[in-house]
């Protein structure tokens, strides 16, 4: 492509759709550490274009977890360090930063073809020969049932439980402060074509094993809200509490249910490094926190990882953190 293209509106332009018209070859690439909002995106996208008769392979750095096993087509998506044989259209979605591919998008750009960046992240770095950037879409979820229905797309039953997991899971199921009327109409439309709420919630929340109450517990028994009640933090050891149940759990949930906690973070450390993860309530821009650390997201949740040991990346994450709160009571 010639020029770079960038849209920021809800519905997709003509330059947006340009790539999906016709049929070829499509790579849906993931990001590290997949979550549903980018796997169940890649999926409903690349279901749709199978629809149309593409032929498209999906893979990612990082395997998908365990606990979207139930996304349908997710067999298909496959752990790349190398992308193998031409395609003609490379997407990517949920992915703000070219450096959340770990290498693999500069070997898609190298063998030259067209790179399509759907996001809604809005620090996205516009890396894509086409860019569509909507950073008033809850999820990407809603964004690809916009492209899906300027496309003409049917939406089958599969299709719409991936767009329905990505939007409940980046809303904490309905929840939070990103949803709005556009979400719940989208939502309507995806259960009308299939999607099942209750399969989706019992799928991603009532399938714990016996023993993960018992690591919970452990978990969240280090649990710790700062004096003033407005930082609230759980710090994990690596090897503390099993990975599976600290990545099926959404443990930085517990410390922002605190009424005072007006940021909350919670630290992993694996591998010699700590994972750090950012929850705001509207009042502090949690991204800014993050990309003090080199990482991102959106206002009220963020993401960075940090160099060990822990006690070290905690201190650094929790100070930067006090002082955002500071900043924003001075305000
Ligand atoms: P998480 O806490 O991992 O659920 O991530 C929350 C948000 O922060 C998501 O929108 C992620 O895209 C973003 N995020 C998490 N980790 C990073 C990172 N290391 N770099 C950039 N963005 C991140
Ligand atoms: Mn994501
Ligand atoms: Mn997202």
């Amino acid at each position: 492509m010639s020029s770079i293209i960038e849209h920021t509106k809800p519905v997709p332009s003509a330059a947006v759709l340009e790539p999906f018209g016709g049929g070829g070859r499509a790579l849906m690439l993931g990001h590290v550490h997949p979550d549903a909002d980018v796997l169940g995106t890649l999926l409903g996208l690349g279901l749709a274009l199978e629809g149309r008769g593409w032929s498209v392979t999906y893979g990612g750095p990082h395997p998908a977890p365990a606990l979207l096993a139930f996304l349908p087509g997710i067999d298909r998506y496959r752990r790349l360090t190398t992308l193998d044989g031409p395609v003609d259209v490379v997407v990517l979605t949920d992915c703000p930063n070219p450096q959340r591919t770990e290498g693999l998008i500069d070997q898609a750009r190298r063998a030259g073809k067209v790179i399509v960046n759907i996001d809604h992240h809005p620090d996205n770095r516009r890396y894509g020969d086409v860019n569509w950037i909507d950073a008033s879409a809850a999820a990407t979820g809603e964004m690809v049932y916009e492209l899906l229905t300027a496309l003409g797309a049917p939406l089958t039953p599969a299709i719409a439980t991936n767009l329905f997991t990505a939007i409940h899971t980046d809303t904490g199921s309905f929840r939070y402060s990103n949803v709005t009327t556009r979400t719940f109409t989208i939502a309507a439309a995806l259960v009308a074509a299939g999607a099942r709420p209750e399969v989706v919630s019992e799928s991603l929340y009532e399938r714990r094993p016996a023993d993960a109450l018992r690591w919970l517990g452990a978990a969240l028994a280090r649990v710790e809200v700062s004096e003033d009640g407005r930082l609230g933090w759980l710090a994990l050891p690596a090897g503390l509490v099993p990975e599976r149940v600290v990545e099926s759990e959404e443990l930085v949930n517990y410390p922002r249910s605190v009424a005072s906690v007006r940021v909350a973070c919670l630290l992993r450390e694996r591998d010699g490094q700590v994972k750090v993860s950012l929850r705001g309530k509207g009042d502090v821009d949690v991204q800014k926190i993050a990309a003090q650390f080199g990482g991102g997201g959106h206002v009220n949740a963020a993401g960075c990882t940090v160099a060990g040991p822990l006690t070290d990346a905690m201190r650094a994450v929790l100070d930067a953190a006090r002082r955002a709160i500071d900043e924003s009571r001075a305000s």
